[in-house]
């Protein structure tokens, strides 16, 4: 088909390909770990809805929860049980959260919570770090993670300067750096941070980083927020708060927990929360937030990931990816729970000029070759690769040889 209506023939930028010099992957169906496209070729799927797939395409529960919204409602645009089950579900993956309010996007939920912040703290400064992505939001749109890196946009044009003037961004996972960034902004209304970062390739903080974040937040009545839109219910099977044990005022969810539906979710302290409307005076809302169908998606979604037997088995394809990938000279893999990530570092980075350093045109060569052998990793090297709960051991572990083969022969060539 003619894709002429199209602005860049897609919906999304990263998905020209162009970045890797490839035609669009135009998908016709995709089941299981796998995805076809028009032409017929097969895939590993490996991109996973960019991540919100954590259960691969058409899981069976997923699939029983779309037909009982079928005959029970997709939209009422009202109050319904299933947002209240869905919430209580995520509670009882992250207790620390008190309060929880659905939107449609990753993008809403960081744009809502930098307003809480602000209205909380009467202040106006955002303090981000290079290399992460909270969605494309005004304040956020500048030197930001995977799509705009990918494309090489240090920022968006159409954005008024007195919006990204209130936007400091430092780097990541360099502790001085945040402690000058308070000494010389002591007026910061919120902190927000990918807390293991997806948007540079895979990227964690250090804890002593995260810790440091987190002490200079309660010096400066600083709002921190975890955007854990990503790596939410990837890095562990919960939040990296928990996994860290450091906790945020604030923390940003998304993809998983809508099992494949559009979602977003900002929840925290109850102080906070209970700041937006209709409760406060900070005006948040939506059409479809909420919807059942993304609740009752999401709902069969984090009931899988509470199955002992889908944990055991992602980490198992994880350790077989590490143990395939891990000494490899000059390539470097990175994994976290379902996220993971090659790059053509000799060691693994801890920012975003550290990712940068990298060889693109090799990355390219590099997608370019697994695409022809049928393995689809993301169109990017700035950009995570997610696991997920129907990829076979046996698939993972060719798809992991041949992974270790192809990058040893672009390196060589
Ligand atoms: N934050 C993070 C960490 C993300 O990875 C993304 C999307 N990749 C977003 C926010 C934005 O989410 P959405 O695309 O749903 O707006």
């Amino acid at each position: 088909m003619k894709r002429t209506l199209l602005v860049g023939g897609v919906n999304s930028p990263v998905r020209t390909f162009a970045a890797v010099s490839e035609p669009p992957l135009i998908c016709s169906y995709a089941r299981g770990s796998f995805l076809y496209d028009t032409q017929g070729n097969k895939y590993l799927d490996f991109i996973g809805g960019w991540g919100a797939l954590i259960h691969g395409h058409s899981n069976p529960r997923i699939r029983r929860a779309l037909k009982k919204v079928q005959t029970s409602g997709i939209l009422y645009g009202l109050t319904h049980d299933g947002e209240e089950k869905l919430a209580n579900k995520i509670k009882s993956f992250i207790p620390f959260i008190e309060k929880i309010r659905f939107l449609n996007s990753g993008t809403e939920a960081a744009m809502t919570a930098i307003r809480v912040a602000r209205a909380a703290t009467k202040r106006e400064k955002i303090l981000m770090f290079s290399g992460c992505y909270h969605g494309h939001a005004d304040s956020f749109l500048t030197k930001m993670g995977s799509g705009g890196a990918t494309l090489s946009l240090p920022l968006s044009e159409g954005i008024p300067h007195g919006v990204l003037n209130k936007t400091i961004v430092i780097r990541y996972n360099d502790t001085e750096g945040l402690r000058k960034a308070f000494h010389d902004n002591p007026d910061i209304a919120a902190l927000i941070i990918e807390p293991v970062a997806g948007n540079m390739g895979l990227v964690p903080a250090k804890k002593d980083f995260l810790t440091e974040a987190r002490k200079l937040c309660d010096k400066f009545g600083t709002i921190l927020i975890f955007d854990e839109i990503m790596c939410g219910f990837r890095a562990s099977y919960g939040s990296v708060a928990e996994l860290y044990n450091i906790f945020p005022d604030i923390i940003l969810l998304g993809k998983v927990i809508g099992g494949g539906a559009p979602v977003g979710a900002i929840a925290g302290k109850e102080n906070l929360m209970s700041l937006l409307s209709p409760e406060g005076p900070v005006y948040q809302a939506g059409t479809f937030s909420g919807n059942p169908l993304t609740c009752n998606l999401g709902l069969a979604a984090l009931i899988e990931i509470e199955k002992n037997r889908n944990i055991n088995h992602l980490e198992n394809l994880g350790f077989i990816m590490d143990s395939i990938l891990s000494d490899t000279k000059r390539i470097t893999f990175v994994r976290l729970g379902s996220m993971c990530c090659l790059f053509f570092l000799s060691e693994a980075p801890e920012n975003r000029e550290d990712v940068d350093r990298q060889n693109r045109d090799v990355f390219s060569n590099f997608h370019k070759k697994l695409r022809a052998k049928g393995i689809l990793i993301p169109p990017s090297p700035y950009e995570t690769w997610f696991l997920n709960t129907a990829m076979k051991e046996r698939d993972i572990k060719n798809a992991a040889l041949i992974i270790r083969n192809t990058a040893e022969e672009v390196l060589n060539t």
